[in-house]
């Protein structure tokens, strides 16, 4: 998709960076920049900055770096033109569409319209006498929800045949391709027919925090089919890793928390008895993107999973999802009861509550898991809880929280505070230590540029890999040398480059310079990822703090570099097998530029 450059500059005149991300995270001024936690990786001193003279962003953390629409990309987990789609909305900034993306706007548009007909056949079926007989039994007798709960949450059943819901949606007039794509319908690949998807089923409209239906979860009722869930998979609406079940419900009620269960019927049966503050992930387990986007809507997260052993290990992963977004994470423990569902029906919403009350913090679920695994009444294994505790609360960033743990632990164990501290503070320096020596490695490779995950060529040439560093921030940084280069007033061109990420760097800032309009850095989004987006902020970042930038820099790195690209051929060439590996570079190279005429 092309993104009309009036567009983009028209949103960078609109858009304030520091007014952009001073919405996500608290900024603080720091001269004339502004900085704050970053949003991208958990850190205790703010090593994120936000320059408003360049409208760019850095963190000398974890490098994500760019401009606002790489940050949007990353922080709302967007591709660019879908970034640049939600800052022209926040700065009123229309988009002039090709026919193609009208087409493919349509193609979700029609997705959405698809699917509102589908929940509504849906729906009719299950209110049928004949036809939702036994979905409504199910959903009745055996769930014991009532029918304005039914229509709330749009509850509806797909009946027991193959070309229902494909003979009323080719009425309305669209096509099994499209049917397809909504994952409404399958094509037989014997018969080349399309089948309905969803078959006797109860079927779960999910709906979007916009009102758009953007996907179906249909639970079985038969007991024949081989899975008890059947979920959409992505199609041009709906990304599951994305999407919570409903999340269109919950975020009017969940400034305090958010509860989070295991499936559908769990979230329903919750609304029902009143906890309107529930969700769930639609058929996959938590990921990143959904801490991110509850993280949005509330500071704690409840988790309600099933009790059995499979739903305690997906909490304790969970555990570790949301500490990373900075999500506060409760645990729910239920007894005598499998899930929230049957929790509610066999002891009332009361006792749920107090159990919501009740619910251990990730600290006191920890303690547990220790202590269950330990039968402390036998000496050997009372030392190895204790160390295990401690080890776990030496992590702990706040030392009056450490001090509670402490003092619990050293109630539940019957030894001294004095003692457990000891060992605390000891597991502390011996982790700061692993620390310090962790970040001196981490320093060394990045100084080696081993381990650099965005251009792992640079290990094998520091020497080109730093000159070319330094032209690629360069021509980010000045039209003029920019215009040096595409006037061959400078003698640069992309094989001249030894790294395939520089290379790729420079080949699109030229493309940029030489069409109309010139050089935009917002542009490079549609070439590069927001981690290599991140990257050229940081070549750039470091360019701009240097005094000296003018042409003699440009020439002696332009120099360096192709001096340091002949010595590394020359050098491989001595080393392995000598002329025959040159000659087959050479090849290589021959016959990649006649594959490109
Ligand atoms: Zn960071």
């Amino acid at each position: 998709m092309r993104i009309p450059r009036e567009v983009v500059e028209a949103i960078k005149d609109r858009c304030d960076i520091v007014d952009l991300i001073g919405s996500y995270v608290t900024l603080r001024r720091a001269g004339s920049n502004y900085n704050g936690p970053c949003p991208f990786h958990s850190e205790r001193t703010p090593s994120f900055t936000v320059f408003p003279d360049s409208q760019s962003f850095f963190c000398f953390g974890c490098e994500a770096g760019g401009d606002a629409f790489t940050f949007i990309m990353r922080s709302e987990n967007l591709d660019y033109p879908n970034a640049i789609e939600f800052l022209a909305k926040r700065t009123g900034v229309d988009i002039p569409r090709t026919a193609e993306e009208e087409k493919r706007g349509l193609s979700r548009k029609r997705v959405y319209e698809m699917n509102l007909i589908a929940a509504r056949f849906f729906r009719e079926c299950l209110f049928d006498p004949v036809l939702g007989r036994e979905g409504m039994a199910y959903l009745q007798e055996k769930r014991g929800l009532s029918v304005p709960v039914i229509r709330r949450f749009g509850l509806g059943f797909a009946p027991n045949d193959f070309t229902a819901l494909v003979t009323v949606l080719k009425k309305e007039g669209y096509s099994e391709q499209e049917m397809k794509e909504a994952f409404l319908c399958g094509i037989s690949q014997k018969s080349g027919r399309a089948y309905d998807y969803f078959r006797n089923r109860i079927m779960f409209p999910v709906i979007d925090t916009t009102g758009n239906v953007v996907a179906f979860s249909g639970r079985d009722v038969g007991g024949d089919s081989k899975a008890k869930y059947l979920n959409s998979s992505d199609t041009p609406g709906f990304q599951k890793r994305k999407h919570l079940y409903a999340l269109n419900f919950a975020k009017n009620h969940c400034t305090d928390e958010l509860i989070l269960c295991e499936g559908n019927m769990d979230v329903v049966a919750l609304h029902a008895a009143g906890f309107e503050n529930a969700v769930a992930s639609l058929g996959t387990a938590l990921t990143d993107d959904h801490a991110r986007i509850m993280a949005k809507y509330t500071k704690q997260v409840i988790l309600a999973y099933d009790s059995d052993e499979a739903g305690q290990r997906a909490a304790h992963r969970a555990m570790g999802i949301f500490a990373k977004v900075g999500l506060d994470v409760r645990i729910l423990q239920m007894r005598d009861a499998k899930d929230p569902d049957e929790f509610i029906k066999k002891f009332g919403a009361d006792r749920f509550r107090q159990l919501l009350k009740q619910s251990r913090t990730g600290f006191d679920f920890k303690l547990q898991t220790v202590l269950s695994r330990h039968d402390i009444a036998i000496p050997d294994e009372k030392i190895k809880a204790a160390n295990e505790l401690c080890e776990i609360i030496a992590r702990v960033y706040s030392s009056a929280e450490r001090e509670v743990y402490i003092t619990a632990v050293a109630d539940k164990l019957g030894l001294s505070t004095e003692s457990l501290k000891g060992d605390v503070d000891r597991n502390r320096s011996k982790q700061a230590k692993a620390g310090r020596q962790q970040d001196s490695r981490h320093a060394q490779l990045s100084a080696m540029n081993l381990g650099d995950k965005i251009n792992p060529e640079a290990a094998g040439s520091v020497q080109a890999a730093a000159a070319e560093e330094t032209i690629i921030g360069l021509l980010l940084l000045y039209a003029e040398h920019r215009k040096a280069v595409s006037s061959r007033l400078v003698s640069l061109a992309s094989e001249n480059f030894v790294t395939s990420f520089h290379r790729r760097a420079f080949e699109a800032i030229m493309v940029l310079e030489q069409s109309d309009g010139g050089f935009e850095f917002s542009l490079l989004g549609e070439y590069f990822t927001p981690e290599e987006m991140g990257r050229l902020a940081k070549l750039e970042q470091k360019r701009r703090v240097l005094t000296e930038n003018g042409t003699p820099v440009l020439r002696g790195a332009v120099e360096t570099l192709i001096a340091a690209k002949e010595k590394k051929e020359v050098k491989e060439a001595s080393t392995m097998d000598g002329l025959q590996m040159l000659l087959a570079g050479k090849r290589k190279n021959i016959k990649k530029n006649t594959e490109e005429d």
